[in-house]
């Protein structure tokens, strides 16, 4: 169960973030869509203090941190309880599939290395992977490369998977494939906030989209009912715009 209370993010004078209040429960798909600038990866990126939060509570499983008083061990602990995948995968270049994946086992959770690898392996089987365990980076194509993105963040054991445009930066040929992983986990109730230019995958995957607007959640509802019937004219013209 993840619970945001009044978060807020200011860059300089640059109000980005302003009064963000939303649950998510375990296993729940969210989606969060909303114009270039609004705030979203802003949003996903406060969540797990790559960016530190202005104001807000934010409380992830076990696990609750306050801005005003964050310890760095409150935020260390925080940190475990989500993982990212980036629109541009970032991977570590001099590192395999395998090893990319295994990494945060071994560090993060002082897994054996020897357990951490087989784990690794598994979940590269999972996302389709198995038989590229060994390859770099650049071994890879765009879609296989943010598979294993997703495997790294499968593995690192967290309550919520965060995903920022997560196809984004693919060719159009490789953005199935990713989506067809999303899904699958989407399908075994692993507790996901994604944030996506996918109208049709939103409409698909999400229990709960949530519209943004410069900063506010403008209106948050099932996913038939934001794009069948929103309260909002702003949700109304956006999505009018996006599909
Ligand atoms: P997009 O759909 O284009 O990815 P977004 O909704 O994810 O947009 P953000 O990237 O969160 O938007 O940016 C929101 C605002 O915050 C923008 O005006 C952006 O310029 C500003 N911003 C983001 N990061 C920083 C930063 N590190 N320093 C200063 N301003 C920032
Ligand atoms: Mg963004």
């Amino acid at each position: 169960m993840i619970k945001v209370t009044n978060l807020s993010k200011k860059f300089g004078d640059l109000a980005v973030l302003k009064g963000i209040d939303f649950e998510v429960k375990q296993g729940e798909i969210v989606v969060i869509i909303g114009p270039s600038g609004t705030g979203k990866s802003t949003l996903l990126r406060c969540l797990n203090y790559l960016e530190t939060p202005t104001t807000g509570i934010i409380n992830i499983g076990p696990v609750k941190v306050d801005a005003a008083n964050a310890s760095s061990k409150s935020v260390t602990q925080l940190r475990q309880q989500s993982s990212f995948v980036f629109q541009n995968y970032a991977l570590f270049a001099n590192k395999t599939a395998l090893e990319n994946v295994a990494e945060g086992l071994i560090t993060v959770w002082k897994e054996p290395k020897q357990q951490a690898l087989a784990t690794s392996k598994k979940i590269l089987e999972q996302v389709g992977l198995g038989d590229k365990i060994n390859h770099y980076p650049v071994q890879l194509s765009g879609g296989q490369q943010q598979r294993v993105g997703i495997a790294r963040a499968m593995a690192a054991k967290g309550e919520v998977i965060l995903f920022d445009e997560p196809t984004s930066a693919l060719d159009p040929e490789w953005v199935d494939e990713v989506l067809a992983v999303m899904k699958q986990l989407a399908q075994g109730r692993q507790t996901m906030i994604v944030v996506t230019h996918e109208m049709q995958f939103a409409r698909e995957i999400a229990d709960k989209i949530i519209f943004m607007e410069q900063g506010h959640i403008v209106e948050q509802g099932s996913a038939e009912q934001m794009f069948t019937a929103p309260k909002s004219e702003r949700t109304r013209a956006f999505l009018a715009r996006a599909t």
